[in-house]
């Protein structure tokens, strides 16, 4: 069999049980998750500790074989999947998934890079504290997964990215040395900050082993309301009513059109009697970790202001955790109901708050100019200046060949609004396999040119995900 001896070489090395080569067990490693592209590997391989991943590293840099390291595989642009050469090696850290220490005091988890999200959620949550990074897809997203991509989601506007909330690194490099910096320390001005370098590497740099996370008190007190919103609402301004009322104890702003949540609530057996105004509508959460706060009575003040102002048309706040729970389950029922709907071209835009009104209102007659049946769904972090502004593939049409026809054409346009707004065409999915391109496009060249240095001086090989990101310089290039 082809690869057969690199087979047994990692045998050798990690043991039967962390190399899988049995083509239906290695299917679901190789396509990802919007099942867009399916690449192709020999064999997956699942080490178990940080001296494997360095063992695997090393040999796979004397057999010259290309390694793409693999969490959850729910990457929205393609970054965990091998190209279709079939001569990467997936690796993933599956089983690499210890919670190493939850500590109440310094207020961090570490953990192993394999670790589920939600699983050190369980364990922060255990211990009275809040990993507050959350998302859709976080009962199956990975740690090290979350680092590669520099996650969001929903509490962002409150605690940052995964970037926000990373204190200590543990990472292999391209030749096998660990970088061991498992440190709880906010403060540490020693010099580079080698951690931030893997956070939004997409597995180009090294392959993160573990990481240090910083906690936060877990709320005790919610406060978690539904606006509708009146035609035209300023969405800048509202997000800055709420925070500047709410003592800035926001947490969650969350904008949805009507289509979105309609997709949303279609499947559900009981959806909430929630909709949305002509504007939209907003999820908005406020929390706080003490008894002592009154936050319904605040909420309701916020509330009442932003009728008053005349953005909201009307606003229900959640009276019960399973309201609350009916509320949160529409906002994330999105993705699934894209999907249901025969799917969605997905355009993950960011624009400085200051601009997101001028970019629906410039994006919305650009998509009627291209065809006016087009149906879209636009929600988003719009509390980060996110928007995932996905055009609906229309019922009984091929899916792939509708979406690359719009990203020939109307993405572009997208983008191009996007970026002249300051803005960007992924908010928090990555580059990955899908964006390489656009970064090519739309990327400052300095920047670029940043980057493919950083890339060579971390892998100047180009063994760690190769296709993805950026390429390293050519060596003749190099001075
Ligand atoms: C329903 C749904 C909702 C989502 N919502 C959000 C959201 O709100 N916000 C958001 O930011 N994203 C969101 N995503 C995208 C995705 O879930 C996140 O990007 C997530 O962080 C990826 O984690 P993963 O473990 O699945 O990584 P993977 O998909 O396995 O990998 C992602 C990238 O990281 C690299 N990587 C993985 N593990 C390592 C490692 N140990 N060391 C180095 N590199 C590594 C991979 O090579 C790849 O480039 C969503 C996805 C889904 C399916």
């Amino acid at each position: 069999m082809f690869y057969s001896v690199q087979i047994q070489a990692f045998r050798d090395l990690i043991g039967q049980t962390g190399v899988v080569d049995d083509p239906e067990r290695i299917a679901t490693y190789t396509t990802d998750q919007r099942q867009l592209f399916t690449g192709s590997t020999f064999a997956v391989l699942k080490p178990a500790t940080t001296g494997q991943v360095a063992d695997i590293v090393k040999l796979a840099a004397r057999l010259g074989i290309g390694l793409v390291p693999q969490g959850g595989n729910t990457s929205y642009c393609g970054g965990a999947t091998p190209d279709a050469t079939g001569s990467q090696i997936v690796v993933s850290l599956e089983r690499m998934n210890r919670i190493r220490e939850i500590d109440p005091v310094s207020m961090t988890a570490s953990v192993d890079a394999g670790a589920i999200l939600k699983s050190v959620q369980d364990a922060a949550a255990a211990a009275g504290l809040l990993l507050p990074l959350s998302l859709g897809a976080e009962g199956s997203c990975r740690i090290g997964g979350n680092i590669g991509t520099n996650a969001g989601g929903l509490s962002v506007v409150k605690y940052g990215m995964t970037r926000d909330l990373i204190l200590g690194v543990e990472a292999v490099l391209s030749d096998g040395t660990v970088v061991s910096d498992m440190r709880k320390l906010r403060k540490n001005n020693t010099g580079y900050d080698v951690k931030q370098c893997f956070v939004g590497s997409e597995g180009t740099l090294g392959i993160v082993t573990g990481a240090v996370l910083r906690l936060a008190p877990f709320p005790v007190r919610r406060a978690t309301a539904w606006l509708k919103l009146a035609a035209g609402t300023p969405l800048a301004e509202l997000l800055a009513l709420v925070r500047r009322q709410s003592a800035d104890l926001l947490t969650t702003f969350e904008f949805m059109t009507a289509t979105s949540i309609a997709l949303a609530t279609d499947a559900m057996i009981n959806p909430p009697s929630v909709g949305a105004g002509p504007g939209g509508a907003v999820l908005v959460e406020l929390a706080s970790s003490s008894d002592h706060l009154d936050l319904d009575g605040l909420m309701e003040a916020v509330l009442a202001e932003a009728v008053e102002s005349g953005w909201v048309d009307d606003a229900y706040l959640a009276q019960s955790g399973s309201q609350r729970a009916a509320m949160w389950e529409v906002r994330e029922s999105i993705p699934e109901g894209e999907k249901r709907r025969n799917g969605s071209v997905k355009h993950d835009i960011s624009v400085p708050l200051s601009a997101i009104q001028r970019f629906l209102g410039l994006a919305g007659s650009t998509v009627r100019n291209y065809a006016a049946d087009l149906e879209l769904s636009v929600y988003g972090h719009v509390g980060d200046g996110n928007l995932h502004y996905n055009v609906l593939v229309p019922s009984g049409v091929d899916r792939i060949e509708f979406g690359r026809e719009i990203e020939r054409s109307l993405s572009l346009q997208l983008y191009d609004i996007a970026a002249s707004l300051e803005g960007t065409f992924s908010a928090e999915h990555g580059v990955g396999r899908f964006k390489r391109h656009l970064l090519e496009k739309y990327g400052d060249a300095g920047r670029l040119a940043a980057m493919r240095r950083i890339k060579t001086a971390f892998d100047p090989s180009n063994l760690l995900n190769a296709g993805a990101v950026v390429y390293p310089l050519e060596p003749s290039s190099i001075r």
